[in-house]
């Protein structure tokens, strides 16, 4: 199949295109570089089956492909806020770009929603049919709007244009290749505890979040996208933890000695989140497989290999 991925040369991007590449798929990238980076593609360029286009989503565009996942569009809070109106023009212009180019080749079009939808949320775990607790006019609600009007625009193609979608509500995810300075919390702290500078928890860190490995995301997208439920499906891993106890899992796994030290709690800033991942287990037969240590393992490992090539680098 010839298939597109928007956001392509980001982190579960450029997962999801090594998966693809590798099962023999032929693949369009797409990216505008904001948050993506050439080396995390790099590996496929030349490849006779990969094509790389650099692209602002907010434009139009015209391509021939069978399936679209689209992905584009910055996921840490640091850089979706530094420019939050481009934020929601890449959550409706650019999804409603591909949405008409899904329409336009009959493509099947793929959603990466987020758990952002259900915002500050009063039930938990949260399921698919809860309708989120969101602040329109926050910090976050660029995002977190911008992707509840992508699902509404989704389910609108759906109903109105019979484009065929999938939609995926996404909970915190993490994995090699998230950038040094992304400013999520797993990268902030492994960058910190390697560097020896302390972590910085913000509020008093009894706030919860659900950390899925990259591996076995992708592997729900590949389900979802082949199969016959529509969603919206919640992807991550159930298993919840505080923000401290994830600072001392961290603490623990690369410096025993590493200081902790608080900082004020954003505005907005979610209270707990868990997924309720019934309905991927019933129409997806799907379930995370990594735990959190062997997760947090394989990620430690892969920033202490960039950072002492960077570090090598600037020495020679
Ligand atoms: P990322 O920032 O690494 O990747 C996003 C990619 O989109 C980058 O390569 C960026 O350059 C590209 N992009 C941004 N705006 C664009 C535009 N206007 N035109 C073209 N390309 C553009 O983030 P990620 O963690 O890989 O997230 C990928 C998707 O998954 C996003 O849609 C995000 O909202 C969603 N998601 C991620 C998580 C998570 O925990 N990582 C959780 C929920 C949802
Ligand atoms: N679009 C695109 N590529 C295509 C087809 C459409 O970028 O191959 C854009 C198009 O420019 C428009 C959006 O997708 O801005 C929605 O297209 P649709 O055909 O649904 O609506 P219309 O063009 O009638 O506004
Ligand atoms: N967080 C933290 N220290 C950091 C970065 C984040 O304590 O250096 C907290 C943040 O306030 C939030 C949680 O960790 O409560 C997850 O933040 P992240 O930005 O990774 O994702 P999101 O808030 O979008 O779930």
């Amino acid at each position: 199949m010839r298939i597109l991925v928007t956001g392509g040369a980001g982190f579960i991007g450029s997962h999801l295109i090594d998966r693809l590449m590798n099962e023999g798929h032929e693949i369009i990238c797409l990216d505008n570089f904001y948050t993506g980076h050439k080396r995390n593609i790099l590996k496929w360029l030349g490849h006779p089956y990969f094509e790389l286009i650099r692209h602002d989503i907010t434009e139009p565009i015209r391509l021939e492909v069978d399936q679209i996942y689209h992905l584009a569009c910055p996921a840490s809070p640091v850089h979706y806020q530094y420019n939050p109106v481009k934020t929601v023009k890449t959550n409706v212009m650019g999804t409603l770009n591909m949405l008409g180019l899904a329409k336009r080749v009959k493509a099947r079009f793929f959603l990466a929603s987020t758990s952002e939808v259900y915002g500050d949320p009063e039930i938990h775990p949260q399921t698919e049919e809860y309708r989120g607790s969101v602040n329109p006019i926050g910090i976050r609600s660029c995002y977190d709007e911008g992707k509840r009007i992508a699902e509404t625009l989704a389910f609108d193609y759906y109903r109105q244009n019979k484009v065929d979608i999938r939609v995926a509500r996404i909970f915190n995810t993490y994995g090699p290749r998230m950038l040094e300075n992304d400013g999520r919390v797993v990268s902030n702290f492994i960058v910190q505890a390697l560097r020896g500078t302390p972590l910085t928890v913000y509020g008093d860190g009894s706030q919860t979040r659900s950390f899925c490995y990259v591996s076995d995301l992708v592997e729900g997208f590949i389900r979802l996208m082949n199969g016959d439920y529509v969603g919206p499906v919640n992807l991550g891993n159930p298993g919840e933890y505080t923000i401290l106890q994830l600072a001392q899992a961290v603490q623990n796994m690369i410096n025993p000695d590493a200081q902790i030290k608080f900082e004020p709690l954003p505005s907005d800033d979610p209270r707990r989140r868990q997924p309720d991942i019934t309905k991927a287990k019933t129409w997806l037969n799907w379930e995370p497989t990594i735990p959190l240590q062997e997760g947090l393992k394989l990620t430690i490992e892969d920033f202490r290999d960039r950072m002492n090539s960077d570090t090598k680098n600037s020495a020679s």
